[in-house]
């Protein structure tokens, strides 16, 4: 830290992403990236005339994009916001209705994100208990002067609220917004985007980071009313208008026209989850009923932090995370059946 750094935020504990060491070839399953590649169309968009391109701004209005994705998903553009990642438009909503007097209620175990940006903010968040079976308490979340966050799917539990139970916190909350963090949905979870066509508080997040295998292009989007979208937009212009770049544009078009791959490639991951599955369970292992690309694992045998250590000495990354709450887990990505198979040899031979 430098004498420069302001009073406050020199006790700001930093968001950790999952490691991404350069030390050994891993078979990486620790950051539910994808684990396969863009689709054709995407790889043939991001061609030398897209890279020659470079010396001009982009559309800071990301106008064709929002167009492909509204049309996709049954909206009107002025409904969708676009982003640099999914976070970019977290970090947006907690600085745009979040505060000290507009409180945030989130889940104690949840994308560690949002507890980052609450202390960024100054915002006066609560963590709201999970219960025992790592479900979300929904009562926690109704009638509250505070601004809702909720990652359905949740993570790193994978276990989801139905859209009933989050259009009853929508309904009790009309002055509040309550953000709706999607971005595992395509894994099986129930989309609640239908609702925003509805309910003016309600914002839905999602990303291209794991369904459409562009973890490193950063590119998120979010459904809302026009109003919500007006003010992520005034955050927007008022730090970054040019937030996402060129290529990551070109690259998020065409992943839109190939929707059908990505759509076929999450089937394929929900497949190799199942699989996964009966293989921990076979090993003896505990898992939550996931509806993601992860799955949140623990066994008696061996505790979660020693399972992680002993799997990255066997060159298998996955995550773990030091909560007490949660310590005994470990969060399995899936990944492609190779990949899962040797996560399950190297498993087999520590149990040995
Ligand atoms: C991965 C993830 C994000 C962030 O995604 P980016 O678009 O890569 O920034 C947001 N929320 C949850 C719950 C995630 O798991």
């Amino acid at each position: 830290m430098s004498k420069f750094l302001i009073n406050k935020y020199q006790s700001l504990e930093a968001y950790v992403p999952g490691e991404q060491p350069k030390d050994m070839e891993y078979v990486k399953l620790n950051t539910n990236e994808s684990p396969f590649p863009p689709s054709q169309g995407v790889l043939d968009r991001i061609s030398s005339a897209e890279v020659s391109k470079l010396n001009l701004y982009p559309d800071p209005d990301c106008k064709v994009l929002r167009k492909k994705i509204a049309e996709l998903y049954g909206f009107e553009s002025e409904n969708v916001f676009i982003s640099n990642g999914s976070d970019e438009i977290l970090s947006f909503a907690f600085m745009a209705f979040c505060s000290e007097e507009k409180g945030a209620v989130f889940p104690n175990i949840s994308y560690g994100f949002y507890k980052v940006y609450g202390d960024l903010y100054g915002v006066d968040y609560t963590e709201a208990p999970l219960k025992e079976d790592f479900t979300i308490d929904v009562n926690d979340y109704l009638n509250i002067n505070k601004t809702v966050v909720i990652a359905n799917p949740n993570a790193p539990t994978g276990l989801s609220l139905s859209v009933d139970e989050i259009e009853k916190i929508v309904k009790s909350n009309p002055d509040n917004v309550v953000l709706i963090d999607e971005a595992y949905v395509d894994f099986g979870g129930k989309s609640c985007i239908e609702l925003v066509k509805k309910y003016e508080n309600l914002l839905v997040v999602r990303t291209y980071s794991k369904s459409r295998s562009m973890a490193g292009a950063r590119l998120g989007y979010a459904f809302g009313s026009k109003s919500l979208i007006d003010d992520l937009n005034r955050i927007k212009y008022s730090t970054n208008p040019y937030n996402i770049n060129r290529l990551t544009l070109a690259a998020g078009e065409a992943a839109i026209d190939d929707n059908d791959y990505y759509m076929n490639r999450c089937k394929e991951i929900v497949e190799i989850r199942e699989y996964s599955k009966r293989r921990l369970s076979e090993l003896g292992f505990d898992y939550l009923d996931s509806d993601t690309n992860f799955i949140f694992a623990k066994s008696d045998k061996i505790i979660g932090e020693d399972y992680y250590r002993r799997l990255k000495e066997n060159g298998v990354l996955v995550r773990h995370f030091s909560n007490p709450l949660i310590s005994g887990y470990v969060r399995i990505t899936v990944g492609t059946r190779e990949q899962m198979d040797k996560l399950f040899e190297v498993t087999e031979k520590l149990l040995k």
